[in-house]
């Protein structure tokens, strides 16, 4: 008896190579994509040890939590890092990273990340993008909150590296990734002597082995199931239209953020401002003399299938973020997260509105 995922033909070069030019599709970018077959922090890794050159000087934005891991691998390159770190209920402005580059010219190279899921905010990548051009760094984006979340734009924003995952708003696998490189960032990664070459962290294998010859023959055996499952995301996402994806996220952030203001009780958007609330995950600070986790864990015994989760490390306290992406951006999971989190902080004894909850996301959300 045949296995569905067990018993599978070989993935072809070609079928690789069509699944590579429909994700460049979905970033409208003109530049070489290449499919990194493992999670994301893969290909991040090796944009930076290829970008990095030991004794360059590299602009780190920090607005969450993959930023500081950034940086870690920045310095462990030997790059001398300026950290430009904004508090992680805000975002970081065009004219913050404009005045930081201004004081350090020899800035080569900028990391950002572009949403973060882990604090709930997003960063005005397309001013950022004119910024960093005009004074000429590479720039590395991270992009695998924001994918299928939000307008992304590699080209038109001038990112030299653009890395996305698929487990996130676009609804895929978790353990496959890719990246937009720009000739740019391929002459840099060419000119950087400390860059990895015969490693799983080396883009430029892959240049050479498969893109330049020709896309003709795969350089390892493929990760089949995760390709298929990139295939078939890309694909679902074409059929319902990225605009339209990107729309269910939007309303998803805009009903939770209006959802838990409603709620009351003293829960509130982690993320001060709207305009700074990532759509793809809105994070909520606990009510003062609560706990995120316990509450969290409140609401999931009373359904394990809700999209929440505490905060990471130092903010499990006091974070709950509300993970309405991919398949979970629908009315009725932010619905059902915000009569979870009521209920559970009703049975504290904090004064919760359920009802009120629900009107605001109605009217946030109206259903067609
Ligand atoms: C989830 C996430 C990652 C990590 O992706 P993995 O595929 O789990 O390695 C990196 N950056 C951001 C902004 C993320 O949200």
């Amino acid at each position: 008896m045949t296995h569905p995922f067990l018993d599978l033909p070989p993935l072809t070069a070609d079928r690789f190579a069509a699944i590579e030019r429909r994700v460049a599709r979905l970033l409208a970018t003109e530049q070489d994509v290449v499919i990194t077959q493992g999670e994301a922090l893969l290909p991040l890794e090796g944009c930076i040890r290829g970008g990095a050159r030991p004794g360059s000087t590299a602009l780190n934005v920090v607005t969450g939590p993959y930023g500081q891991t950034f940086g870690n691998w920045l310095r462990d390159c030997g790059a001398r890092v300026v950290d430009l770190t904004v508090p992680f209920h805000t975002a970081v402005t065009a004219d913050q990273v404009a005045e930081a580059l201004a004081g350090h010219p020899e800035i080569d190279f900028v990391s950002l990340v572009h949403a973060e899921a882990a604090t709930g905010n997003t960063n005005p990548v397309a001013e950022i993008g004119e910024v960093v051009r005009g004074h000429g760094a590479l720039f590395m984006l991270d992009a695998v909150a924001s994918v299928g979340a939000e307008p992304l734009l590699p080209d038109a924003w001038g990112v030299d590296l653009c890395v996305i995952g698929a487990q996130k708003a676009m609804g895929g696998p978790a353990g496959v990734s890719a990246v937009s490189v720009s000739a740019r960032a391929w002459e840099r990664l060419a000119a950087n002597p400390a860059a990895p070459r015969r490693s799983y962290l080396s883009l430029l294998d892959w240049k050479e082995r498969w893109i330049d010859a020709g896309r003709t023959a795969l350089p390892h055996a493929p990760a089949q199931l995760e390709m298929l499952g990139l295939e078939a995301c890309v694909a679902r996402i074409e059929d319902e239209g990225p605009e339209t994806v990107m729309a269910r996220h939007a309303s998803a952030a805009a009903a939770t953020r209006a959802g838990a203001v409603a709620l009351g009780g003293g829960l509130e958007p982690y993320v001060h401002e709207a305009r700074d609330a990532a759509p793809v995950a809105t994070t909520l600070r606990a009510p003062a003399g609560t706990d995120a986790a316990v509450l969290v864990a409140g609401a999931l015994a009373a359904d394990p299938a809700l999209p929440l989760v505490a905060g990471g490390g130092a903010l499990s306290k006091e974070m709950i973020r509300v993970n309405h992406y991919g398949a979970d951006a629908t009315r009725g999971a932010v619905l059902s997260s915000l009569a979870a989190l009521g209920a559970v902080l009703a049975d504290a004894g904090l004064p919760v509105d359920i009802e009120a909850a629900r009107r605001a996301v109605s009217e946030t959300w109206p259903s067609l």
